[in-house]
This record gives C-alpha cells, structure tokens and sequence, in this order.
C-alpha cells in the first residue's frame, strides 16, 4: 500500500481522538484544489495546545489501525469492517519530519491500535519517538499515547523522549468499562498513570533526573457511549486530577459508528454536552469550582446556559458580589469574569475605585457581569438579580452557544 494511501487511513482513523482540538486542518490552496502546494487535507494534521499555552500544529496519526481488541464504541475494533493499514516505525519517523521541514507541523501526535501485544506495540510507539530524538535530533513536540497494559519499563523509556503522554480512561466508570470494553483493565490503566505520575514528579523535582513528559499525562474520556451523568463524569475527572495530577481531561462526544452494537446508544450526544463538561472543567481546574457545586449527584449540566451562570443563578444569595472589596475567590465566581479579567481588576482596584465603565474596559460583558456586582456606582445590580426573567435575559440564544469555549 502506498505510503499516501496509509497516511489517509490512519489520520482518518486518529480523528476520534479529543487530545487535539481539530482533526484535521483544511488549508485550501490558492488554486481552491486540495492537492495544491500547501494542502494538509487529509493529512491528519490537527491543532493542539502545548503546555506553555500555545497553539501548535501536529501530524496526529495512528501507527495502525489494526487492533486485537473489541472495544465496542470503537471504529478499529477487532470486528470492525473497516480498510486497515500499518505504518513502520521508519515509515512514520519519515512523514513526521517531511511534514516537519515543510513547516506544516511542529509535533507529532501518535497513538496505535494494539497489535500482537500491548508490549510489542508498545515498543513500535517509542521506537519512533526515539528515532526522532536520538537519531534525527527532532526538538518537535511530541505526544505518545501510552498502552496501560504495557511494562513499566517501555512507559518509563517512552517518557524520556515524549514532551507528553496520555493513557486514555475511555469511560467514566468501572462497570460501564467492563461492559463496553472488557478487554480493558480499569485497575492497569490507573496503576498506570500512578506510575506516569511518579516519574513526571520526580523529574520535576531534581535537575539531575533525566526529563521524563515535561508536559505531564492527560486521558480521553467518551461522553454518551454510556449511562453516565455529567456529576459522574466530572467527579470522575476530579478523582484524576486529584490523584494522577493529569494535566487534561479531554472529552470527546460518542459518534455512533457503522454496524455499532446494540449496546451503544443509536445517537450521538448533543455536541453542546461536550461543550458544556469542558466549561465546568475549566471550573474545577482554575475556578476552585468542586464537581458536586456545578452540577448535583445524579444530575446533568444545563445545555443552555454556561456552567458559572447556572451555579450563579441558583446560588443568587451569595451575590451580588463587590468588586472593591471582595477576594479574589469570590470575585471568579462572577459569571462572565475571567481569570485574567479579575487579575486585572485586583490590579486596578489598588489605585482606584473600580466603576462599571472599568469593567467595560476589561472587556467583559456586562449585561453578563452588572446582575452580579456592585462597583462604586449607584447600585446597579440589586435591582435585576432577584428578577424572575434573569435567566431569560442571560442566556444566549441558541446560535450563539457554539462561539466563546468560556467566559
Ligand atoms: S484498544 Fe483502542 S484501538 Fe483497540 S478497540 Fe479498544 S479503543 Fe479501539
């Protein structure tokens, strides 16, 4: 098979995975053809965020998409009727630095179907990320999927080449794992990232370790393949990162796949959904939000309305909220201020008093913010928090959801 034709199939097959924020990047040419000089289409590259916060292009491929395992909500599952292909180890090693020297990318993102076993294909991912760093002198970035079943040794070797490493949680609970993919082991997958754990700390914590996933470990958890609330999801989220310190969870919305078991549901989520669990991540992560404040056990995120302004409005008794005087805690809790805007407004407020036109300047909406505050203007916000139409009054419309990620 053509080295083009395996490079289709297998970014097309890499695309179910959420680590990187697009699938593939669509850069018409100037002549509106995809094949011009400069068309990626096709060609698995993808936009990430690397840890320093910068976006970055990768080449997001698997190295096979053949797999010894029967995931169920999985497009390369074992009987799935899919066109497979195979790459060799040289074979990536080669696209990820024509793609490189091009300038069409800055890293590679690499995952695999489980061939022969998690140890040998284990092996086949690190034997890439170690060509490139020890043979090619590649600075790129570099991000491994790892296999949990695999040794700790190949992941201990995998994490002195790659910048990060993830090992994918696939479903938010143990049973529903069992069921969905019972080849997997829920217990190895987190005696795994316990191990990634350590070693990313102890890295981190004397110059004189070798680097080891400078950009920690992340895990990739399928929405709406399963019965899961979203309190079970994010509580499932916080357990990780509490106890793995994981850098990311990524959420990514079932898709149904061709000829799917009947144990799968027939749709796909709402995408809003996804959507929504990224916003109250964000919440738990940078907010101080706890999983049970944002959304109760048992329960599921409001669709309409951002996780903040839902908290906001059943919790209206703890508002309105003074911008001269209240802690900065209290302060990101006000729906539609940002963690910059209220550094920025702590900053502020040291020389002066902080009025409306203030917060206009720090851009934020305040049709969104004024319900919620008091600044050092005549009362503002009193009179429209305790109205019964607030909600109606805040809430997008429907167009509108798919625009800010947070605010
Ligand atoms: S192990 Fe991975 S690639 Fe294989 S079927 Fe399961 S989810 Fe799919």
């Amino acid at each position: 098979m053509e080295l083009r034709e395996k490079l289709e199939i297998l970014a097309d097959a890499a695309k179910y995975d959420a680590s990187c924020a697009s699938s593939g990047s669509d850069r018409k040419t100037s002549a509106g053809t995809k094949d011009g000089i400069g068309s990626t289409e096709g060609m698995g590259i993808c936009h990430a965020y690397a840890p320093d916060g910068r976006c970055i292009s990768l080449l997001k491929i698997l190295l096979t998409n053949f797999c010894v395992y029967d995931c169920l909500y999985c497009v390369n599952r074992r009987s799935s009727n899919v066109r497979r292909a195979r790459f060799t180890p040289e074979e990536v090693v080669r696209l990820t630095l024509g793609f490189y020297r091009r300038n069409y990318i800055e890293g590679l993102f690499l995952s695999s179907g489980i061939i022969q076993s998690p140890d040998y294909t284990m092996e086949q991912l690190v034997r890439v990320a170690k060509m490139l760093r020890e043979d090619h002198g590649f600075r790129g970035y570099i991000h491994l999927k790892t296999i949990p079943d695999a040794s700790p040794e190949l992941l201990a070797e995998a994490g002195l080449y790659a910048d990060r490493l993830s090992i994918n949680i696939e479903l938010p609970s143990e049973p529903s794992l069992d069921r969905l993919a019972p080849e997997k082991d829920a217990g190895a997958i987190r005696r795994s990232m316990g191990r990634l754990r350590l070693r990313i700390e102890e890295a981190k914590s004397s110059p004189r370790e070798p680097r080891f996933a400078p950009g920690g470990q992340s895990t990739q958890m399928i929405v709406g393949a399963d019965g899961t609330d979203d309190w079970g999801i994010l509580a499932t989220s916080d357990r990780l990162y509490t106890g793995y310190r994981l850098r990311r969870v990524y959420y990514s919305a079932f898709s149904p796949i061709p000829d799917g078991s009947s144990s799968l549901p027939p749709g796909a989520p709402p995408l809003v959904r996804e959507h929504r669990l990224y916003q109250a991540d964000w919440l738990m992560r940078f907010y101080g939000f706890d999983a049970g404040e944002i959304v109760p056990d048992g329960g599921l995120l409001d669709l309409e309305i951002d996780p903040k302004l839902a908290w906001a409005l059943v919790n209206r008794h703890r508002f309105p909220v003074d911008v001269n005087k209240a802690d900065r805690e209290s302060l990101l809790r006000v729906p539609g201020m940002g963690v910059r805007t209220v550094d920025r407004l702590l900053s502020i407020r040291r020389h002066k008093a902080v009025r409306l036109e203030d917060l206009g300047r720090l851009r934020v909406q305040l049709a969104k913010v004024a319900p919620f505050v008091t600044t050092a203007d005549p009362q503002v916000g009193r009179s429209t928090l305790d109205r019964l139409d607030l909600r109606q009054r805040l809430a997008p419309r429907p167009a509108q959801l798919a625009l800010p990620l947070f605010a």
